[in-house]
């Protein structure tokens, strides 16, 4: 085991978008667990748009402040434990930070199972895919034959989205930034067709790729383009409001949202809810048993976007936050058990 522990510092706040300099690489000793806490070695550290949301003020978790090693989950292998319920060599998810050990309460972490790649772990078998697979079935309750618009569909939970919508017998519409991304979601990713939100308003081209309306809408992103989605929703459709990524690279959420919305939800009978993936938590062994299936039976393509050496940390969230990714980002830093 090494000596030392390289950390991440978030040392500023940001109060516009996320630059390098809001952190500063230190070196600190490897922590002792304490009764009741496991000693991690990180292995793949999720790369989350929300990271940069934790920044703006509290969440569904309390907000990040400065001088604080920078938060992230990942998944670790356990160097040393005491707490009863893990022991050295197993493999758990937690917030970890960025940092290349961490003692954290067993409490507070998932003991994962070993598969191959790991990276699974943080993408299909992780948060991206449960939010996906509960987003869709259970929240806006998608349904064979509905038209799905998916945004921030070329990302982590979009690309599971899309997938899983046309498993369950939907017509998919994804919008992402850029042509070729929207040609890699129609090619690759089975898509039906896919809109630049970058090559301008997305009203016409939207209403291009669905003539007839949205039954649902899955929000990844908030903003201009949840407005637009909204007014061209059908009767009685339905609004999975899972994130607002183009709202959180600021230095705070905005103040007021769409105006007309409450009549046009009663004209249209339409509902929305948002949700956070661990309202489910409970139900995720039937969700995990489900995704694992369509991975082997090859119907769910695993789209992963791995980043090497902790270093890289800082650069791969911001890159993330101006579409640098396709799929599930993490960051690699440890060597895999046994490699
Ligand atoms: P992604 O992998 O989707 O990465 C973020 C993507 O957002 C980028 O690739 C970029 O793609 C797009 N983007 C960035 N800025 C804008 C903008 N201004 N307008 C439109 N798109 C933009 O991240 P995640 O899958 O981690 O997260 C997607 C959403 O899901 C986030 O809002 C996140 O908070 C949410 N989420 C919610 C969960 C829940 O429990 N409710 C759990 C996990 C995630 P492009 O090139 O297309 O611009």
């Amino acid at each position: 085991m090494a000596s030392t522990n390289r950390q991440f510092h978030l040392v500023q706040l940001p109060d516009g978008p996320l630059t390098r300099d809001c952190f500063r690489l230190a070196e600190a000793a490897v922590p002792e667990p304490k009764d009741g806490e496991v000693l991690l070695r990180a292995l793949l550290m999720s790369v989350d748009a929300a990271n940069r949301a934790w920044m703006q003020g509290a969440t569904y978790r309390t907000a990040l402040s400065a001088g604080t090693v920078m938060s992230a989950r990942g998944v670790g292998e356990v160097v040393e434990s005491r707490h009863p319920d893990f022991a050295p060599g197993d493999l758990a998810f937690g917030d970890l930070g960025w940092q290349e050990y961490a003692a954290l309460p067993g409490n507070s972490l998932m003991k994962q199972p070993r598969v191959t790649p790991s990276s699974h772990l943080l993408s299909v078998y992780g948060i991206s895919g449960l939010t996906a697979y509960f987003g869709l079935r259970e929240v806006a309750q998608a349904k064979p034959g509905d038209t799905v618009v998916i945004s921030a569909a070329a990302g982590a939970v979009g690309t599971f989205a899309g997938q899983i919508a046309r498993i369950m017998g939907c017509r998919t519409v994804g919008i992402a930034g850029g042509d070729e991304k929207c040609r890699w979601l129609t090619d690759e990713l089975g898509y039906d067709a896919a809109v630049n939100y970058k090559a301008g308003p997305v009203s016409e081209s939207l209403k291009a790729a669905c003539p007839d309306g949205v039954d649902v809408y899955f929000d990844n992103v908030g903003g201009e383009i949840f407005e637009t989605a909204l007014s061209q929703m059908k009767m009685n459709g339905r609004i999975a409001c899972c994130g607002a990524v183009s709202t959180y690279d600021a230095a705070s959420q905005p103040a007021h949202g769409p105006r007309g919305v409450p009549f046009l939800f009663v004209v249209k009978r339409l509902a929305m809810r948002g949700f956070i993936v661990s309202d489910f938590f409970g139900r995720r062994d039937e969700a995990l048993a489900q995704l694992r299936s369509w991975v082997e039976t090859k119907r769910l393509k695993v789209i992963e976007d791995v980043v090497e050496g902790f270093e890289s940390l800082p650069d791969a969230l911001i890159g993330l936050l101006h579409g640098k990714n396709r799929g599930k980002r993490m960051v690699r830093i440890g060597e895999e058990p046994g490699a």
